[in-house]
């Protein structure tokens, strides 16, 4: 019986991978070797995630292994020693690396996708300088994030004493502590600005007020910058670029994986459950293990397609409409998932540790994405507003 389901996968992609290696290049580039690596990091990562979640905190040797995996130069580009996992080109490969996370642990997966989505944004919008630094960092163990949420004391950018500084801070901001390279967005005169900073250790931040029932891990909390320089050197690409489509919303589909890596880690659960229980014949079970599979295997699909998508580059609305879709495909998918498998194991799914218990609290948490409402609606109104066929749109 496969008790421990990230391995099983593993085993499977590792050797799937291995297969396409031979067939197709007798010399496994960089690229390739780096992801066998990451899928046996995550497999680690799911043995640890329940004292990971116990402690609130991801103890030292994960992330040890989190940098000797390649996981945290894997976004760079492979000419700066990474796999070009930030290029959406290599979407279907970050898909596969983005769910084995979410099925490992949502907290790592979460800090991972933060990182992905800070190296791809300078990558797409900063100076071949800003590139290189980036990456020397990271080489060094620095990670990075994208820290965009404000409360009313929103960033700004304004005029200081000899130059531009910071006023205001962030919030909801992961691997608050701990991430020395974010990307934070801004206010400034021209609008929305992102500026890559080098924070130094033990800057202010404050993680006491995240009491989430999930994603605990995820040392998510302020960031205060007030006062903080910002000159040429940190401001990356034009104003505006950050929500620059179709890369803003289209590459949603990113948390969207590392959802259904969660989803489908519930679905082997369950499995696992009724058969050790022995309750798995039972036609009620069947029946909800089937929906199940069908809602795991769905979310899976539409978050392939609006990867692809976003890889084609073409047809920018359309590559949104989709996206904000599929956003609320898995979020159906996932909430049908939960309270199906919190009903069909019952009791013992709320009891810790468990960890069914543990990735529902997680997932349901992680689900909370902005203005859902919005990007349903948003998919919608671009369906309603064309003369496409639905099958082709
Ligand atoms: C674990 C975790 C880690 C995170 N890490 C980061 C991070 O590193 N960096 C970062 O920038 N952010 C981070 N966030 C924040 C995240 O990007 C979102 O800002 C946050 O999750 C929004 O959740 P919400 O439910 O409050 O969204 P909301 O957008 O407030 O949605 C709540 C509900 O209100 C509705 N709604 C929204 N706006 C309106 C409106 N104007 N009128 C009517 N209804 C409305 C929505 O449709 C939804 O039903 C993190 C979040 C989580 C859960």
């Amino acid at each position: 019986m496969c008790v421990y389901v990230p391995d099983c996968r593993n085993k499977r992609r590792v050797a799937d991978f291995k297969a396409q290696q031979r067939e197709e290049d007798a010399i496994p580039s960089p690229a390739s070797r780096s992801i066998e690596d990451i899928f046996v990091f995550a497999a680690k990562a799911a043995q640890r995630a329940t004292k990971t979640d116990g402690d609130a905190d991801i103890a030292p040797e994960i992330w040890d292994d989190f940098h000797s995996s390649g996981l945290a130069v894997s976004p760079l580009p492979e000419e700066l020693g990474g796999a070009s996992l930030w290029d959406p080109r290599h979407g279907e490969r970050l898909c596969e690396v983005l769910r084995a996370l979410g099925g490992a642990d949502l907290s790592i997966a979460r800090l991972y996708e933060g990182h992905l989505n800070a190296i791809g944004l300078v990558c797409r919008y900063g100076s071949r300088e800003q590139i290189e630094d980036l990456a020397a960092h990271v080489a060094a163990g620095a990670l990075s994030a994208v820290w965009g949420a404000d409360d009313a004391e929103a960033l700004t950018i304004v005029s200081g004493e000899g130059g531009e500084v910071l006023k205001g801070r962030k919030i909801l901001a992961s691997g608050a502590g701990f991430v020395t390279r974010p990307l934070v967005t801004a206010g400034g005169a021209l609008g929305q600005q992102m500026c890559l900073l080098d924070l130094e250790p033990g800057y202010v931040h404050d993680i006491s007020g995240w009491r989430a029932q999930g994603m605990r891990a995820t040392a998510t909390g302020t960031v205060q910058f007030t006062g903080r320089r910002v000159g040429e050197r940190e401001i990356v690409g034009a104003p505006g670029d950050f929500m620059r489509q179709p890369h803003f919303s289209g590459g949603a589909w990113r948390f969207c994986a590392a959802h259904v890596g969660a989803t489908e880690r519930l679905v082997d659960l369950f499995r696992d459950h009724l058969r050790s229980s022995g309750r798995g014949e039972d036609a009620y079970q069947l029946e909800r293990l089937a929906g199940c599979v069908a809602d795991a295997t769905t979310a899976r699909l539409w978050v392939e397609e609006a990867a692809r998508r976003l890889a084609s580059d073409i047809d920018a609305e359309g590559i949104v409409a989709f996206a904000n879709i599929t956003r609320m495909v898995v979020e159906r998918s996932a909430l049908n998932v939960i309270e199906r498998v919190q009903r069909g194991v019952g009791l013992r799914a709320f009891v810790r540790p468990n960890d069914v218990e543990r990735v529902c609290r997680d997932l349901a948490t992680y689900l909370r994405q902005p203005v859902p409402d919005l990007a349903m609606s948003d998919g919608a109104r671009a369906f309603l507003t064309s003369v496409t066929p639905v099958g082709e749109f």
